[in-house]
């Protein structure tokens, strides 16, 4: 079973699902050339995928083109449905940065026939977690950077409030098409810079004052 490590604290959460937004950034909905959404697109990850700082991305074999995504990641702390603003806010837990890995030939093929991301989204070690902070222990004001490195090369970099849907707004969407639960983690998106990552590629990722991860790809 996978679990949520949080900082300063013993205390260690198993993952639940892990609900995911894409397109949450304008600049990267239009380097993909997808339109800005009205609603955020939304899709699964199953915590098996998770992997945590230090630990290897293994390149699937089914994919030639792997691209990073970092995100702003939110841990659930409580049981909602149906929230309000208020209580979707009272429910994000802790706050993370995570990696959404993605296959985006495999996308590209689903996305043309009409089928689910699936099999581009969730294969083993796609999700890369970094220690969580409690949102008790840190005032996220949105005014923070998130970050992405590859061989020390900058990749992304943007700050958090150019999210179109905020946390707590996130939280109440997907509050209203399913429960969430303790454990469970929502990816946020991803700003503009997504790109693809060879065998090898040491990748470092952050939200500046918050958070950060470090793995390699091979
Ligand atoms: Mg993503």
């Amino acid at each position: 079973m996978k679990t949520i490590k949080i900082k300063n604290s013993k205390n260690e959460i198993s993952i639940g699902k892990i609900v995911c937004v894409g397109r949450n950034y304008a600049e990267h909905a239009k380097e993909l050339g997808n339109e800005v959404p009205e609603k955020p697109v939304v899709f699964l990850k199953p915590a098996s995928a998770v992997i945590y700082s230090g630990d290897n991305i293994i390149y699937p074999s089914f994919s030639e083109e792997m691209h990073h995504e970092v995100e702003l990641v939110l841990l659930i702390g409580s049981k909602i449905k149906d929230a309000s603003l208020k209580d979707a806010e009272n429910a994000i837990a802790a706050y993370g940065v995570g990696l959404d890995m993605t296959l985006r030939d495999v996308q590209s093929k689903l996305k043309s026939k009409g089928h689910p991301w699936t099999i581009a989204k969730c294969f083993d070690t796609s999700a890369v977690l970094s220690e969580f902070v409690l949102r008790d222990d840190y005032n996220l004001s949105l005014d923070e950077e998130i970050f992405l490195t590859v061989n020390d090369e900058e990749r992304q970099r943007d700050k958090l409030n150019k999210m179109i849907f905020k946390p707590a707004e996130l939280v109440q969407y997907l509050s209203s098409l399913m429960t969430l639960e303790e454990g469970d983690l929502i990816f946020t998106g991803t700003p503009k810079g997504v790109c693809k990552v060879s065998k090898s590629d040491v990748i470092k990722a952050g939200i500046e004052g918050l958070a950060e991860l470090t793995t390699k790809v091979i």
